[in-house]
């Protein structure tokens, strides 16, 4: 059994960005938690992620008031004690400041960690994202869909219906086109420190060429 955290900036982040993921790893009995680094518009986010089986937890900063030191200091004690194995966060180029704070501090705190890391796509906000690994969700999918719709009351029906829930319906089918399955959902995998080999997964068996 493998830990898994999600380090998120906001309730909504780990279901668009890992949603189906988070489930697949529950299936299989790994440990997920899904910390969100915000406190507020968090209406339904435990019940979200109960329905695709990880753990919720939360700090308390508010939208766009990330506090970089403090975040880096609490953020050190939650991994240390929760000690993962693999680490999910946000892409690191973001347009939104929250995103790449998150994005920033987790990823350094989990190569001194020595963590496998995975970095996730919000569609709207990511910028220039590129995948080298894919997740199959189609098992997960609805689960994914009905995990946002509990959050539905976490946000502004206009942004809620504009821009979370298309973030949740069509990339997972477009990936999917792309990689050749149902649904996926995909990440950019930064590997960990050890072992010393950043390209580690691009060395393929002659067989599969
Ligand atoms: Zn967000």
């Amino acid at each position: 059994m493998k830990k898994i955290l999600v380090v998120a900036a906001h309730g909504d982040d780990p279901i668009i960005g890992a949603g189906g993921t988070i489930r697949e790893f529950s299936k299989l009995h790994h440990e997920v938690c899904a910390l969100s680094v915000c406190g507020d518009r968090i209406d339904g986010y435990s019940e979200a992620m109960k329905l695709l089986g990880a753990q919720a937890e939360h700090f308390e900063f508010s939208y766009g008031q990330i506090d970089e030191q403090r975040f880096s200091e609490e953020l050190e004690k939650f991994m240390r004690s929760f000690n993962p194995d693999v680490v999910f966060t946000h892409w690191q180029s973001e347009i939104l400041y929250d995103h790449e704070v998150v994005s920033n501090h987790t990823v350094k705190l989990a190569r001194k960690l020595e963590k496998q890391i995975y970095l996730f796509e919000i569609p709207a906000s990511s910028l220039d994202f590129q995948f080298d690994v894919a997740i199959d969700v189609s098992g997960s999918y609805e689960f994914k869909k009905r995990a946002i719709e509990l959050m539905r009351n976490a946000f502004e029906k206009d942004v809620f219906e504009k821009e979370i829930m298309p973030s949740i319906v069509f990339p997972p089918g477009f990936r999917g086109i792309q990689v050749g399955c149902a649904y996926a959902e995909v990440f950019k995998h930064l590997g960990s420190r050890f072992p010393l080999s950043p390209y580690r997964k691009r060395l393929v068996d002659l067989e599969t060429i």
